[in-house]
């Protein structure tokens, strides 16, 4: 699953993080973060057998979790089927499908923001 996590100042220098990951079987991604010692965000990724388990360990420490679906949002009305951000993608998700229109997978985009610098009509935004 994806999640933003959101981080007070408190617990900016906190190793709940590195602690989670030595107690727990999972695997953890960090796609983008934005953190000071005010507090912060950071998008994830986390996966494998005790994913459930490490996440209910990080909220009990005083992290707020919130679960992301989808990481980019593209406007359907703006989008002309160009292709261009297709090969900008460094994860390939986003495809042409097979009547020609172009989807942004959610389960593989990795919340670079690569494509949406790249669409001539600013059609895919970022969710935060
Ligand atoms: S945000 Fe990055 S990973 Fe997601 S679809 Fe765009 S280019 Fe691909
Ligand atoms: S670059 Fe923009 S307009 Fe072109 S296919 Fe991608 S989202 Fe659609």
């Amino acid at each position: 699953m994806k999640a933003w996590l959101k981080f007070s100042p408190k617990m900016v220098n906190q190793a709940v993080i590195t602690h989670m990951i030595k107690k727990f079987d999972v695997s953890f991604n960090i796609l983008r973060a934005d953190i000071n010692p005010k507090g912060g965000q950071m998008l994830i990724e986390i996966s494998g057998p005790d994913a459930k388990e490490g996440i209910e360990y990080i909220k009990k420490a005083g992290i707020d979790v919130s679960p992301v679906k989808r990481v980019v949002k593209k406007d359907e009305e703006l989008c002309i089927d160009c292709g261009a951000c297709i090969s900008l993608c460094p994860v390939k998700a986003i495809e042409i499908e097979k009547d020609w229109t172009v989807d942004v997978k959610d389960k593989e985009c990795i919340g670079c923001k690569l494509c949406t610098f790249s669409c001539p009509t600013k059609a895919i935004k970022v969710v935060e």
